[in-house]
């Protein structure tokens, strides 16, 4: 199968670049590096002894997405492109807009005139907004609080219009839950430009001394011991979610949603305890005001990913939080 992969050199992308490359799949990548570096998919190369094609591509770009399917005959898409900062998208919701929504509109529309009608989109969790209840299932309602989340409910949408116009489409919603973790060669990981915005990295950023402490955003959560818990699912774990979906549903038609989450909720010390653990440093914090916008508990119920796709999660807490730190202190400054 060849697969084209939009976003291909960041965080997640880079990850499902290298479970697809072992799967025997071949894979172009496009990306316009505006958060990521090329050093990452030279690392995927190394990692697994195949190469794959890079184009330095924006999706803003209708001419240059045309001329690249042109050239190739891909069997799918797997869509990660995207800004995905909550709240750069508060400050300039356009950017994220035209960014996000545009840049899939102009993808999709490539696909359509060279007729590549299966597409496997990056969702995720923050469509459900506040959940009544948890676990979470793919049925429950959707909702938005902010720009970068109604990107994300929007291009969803978008996609099942799609379907609705021509049933030869075939959409793969991925609601992704927290992803954290690296690859085991430590090679690969998450390289966040500036503070960090998600706990993990923050919390392994001050570990490796780059950062002095971290603010728990709160300890009066209706939770087990009062801070936000959060269902963190390995991005190895998470990337071999995409080469499921692509073995089951390449062929098919229509629009699947699937949760991929552990199942398995952690609350904010839980997780400071886990890394101290893993990484045998310290992690100073303190406790601050709640975060405006967070939701106090949110996990997920996968069984329909485990049912469909035949895809479980692997890994545990104490391998996320031993990869995460195993790559950050291999590369206190990311690929810089
Ligand atoms: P990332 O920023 O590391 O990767 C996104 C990649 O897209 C980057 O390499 C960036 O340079 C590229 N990109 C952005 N806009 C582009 C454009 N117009 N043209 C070409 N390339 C462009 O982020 P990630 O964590 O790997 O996330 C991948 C996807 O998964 C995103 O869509 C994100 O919204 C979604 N997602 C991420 C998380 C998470 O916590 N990391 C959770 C749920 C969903
Ligand atoms: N969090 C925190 N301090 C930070 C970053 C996050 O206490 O510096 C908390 C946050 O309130 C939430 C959990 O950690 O309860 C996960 O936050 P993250 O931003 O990683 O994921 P999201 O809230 O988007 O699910």
């Amino acid at each position: 199968m060849k697969i084209l992969v939009t976003g291909g050199a960041g965080y997640i992308g880079s990850h499902t670049c290298v479970q697809l490359l072992e799967n025997g799949m071949d894979v172009v990548v496009i990306d316009n590096l505006s958060n990521s570096s090329e050093e990452s998919l030279k690392r995927v190369q190394e990692i697994t002894g195949r190469s794959l094609e890079f184009h330095k591509i924006d999706l803003l770009e209708r001419a240059w997405l045309d001329a690249l399917f042109r050239d190739h005959q891909f069997d799918a898409v797997i869509h990660f492109a995207g800004l995905k900062a909550v709240g750069e998208s508060v400050q300039i919701p356009l950017k994220y807009y035209r960014n996000n929504i545009t840049g899939t509109i102009n993808l999709c529309e490539a696909m359509a005139n060279h007729d590549v009608k299966t597409i496997v989109f990056s969702s995720s969790a923050t469509v459900y907004g506040e959940p009544e209840q948890v676990p979470i299932t793919e049925e429950f309602p959707t909702s938005a609080y902010n720009p970068y989340g109604r990107t994300k409910l929007f291009i969803e949408e978008i996609l099942k219009d799609l379907y609705v116009s021509d049933k030869r489409w075939n959409i793969v919603l991925l609601r992704y839950f927290n992803p954290v973790g690296a690859h085991k060669s430590g090679k690969i990981g998450e390289d966040p430009k500036g503070i960090p915005n998600n706990l993990m990295p923050f919390i392994s950023q001050v570990a490796v001394g780059k950062l002095k402490e971290l603010s728990v955003f709160g300890n009066d959560y209706p939770t087990s011991d009062g801070t936000g818990v959060r269902d963190y699912i390995h991005v190895v774990d998470l990337a071999n979610g995409h080469v499921k979906a692509l073995e089951k549903l390449v062929g098919k038609t229509g629009v699947h949603t699937y949760n991929l989450g552990t199942g398995r909720g952690y609350s904010v010390l839980e997780i400071i305890k886990a890394f101290e653990k893993a990484s045998g440093r310290k992690i100073n914090y303190n406790i601050t005001d709640r975060r405006p916008g967070d939701i106090a508990e949110c996990y997920a119920d996968s069984d329909k990913a485990h049912r469909e796709l035949n895809w479980k999660t692997e890994r545990g807490i104490d391998e996320m939080c031993t990869d995460t730190w195993h790559w950050q202190s291999m590369h206190p400054k990311g690929y810089e």
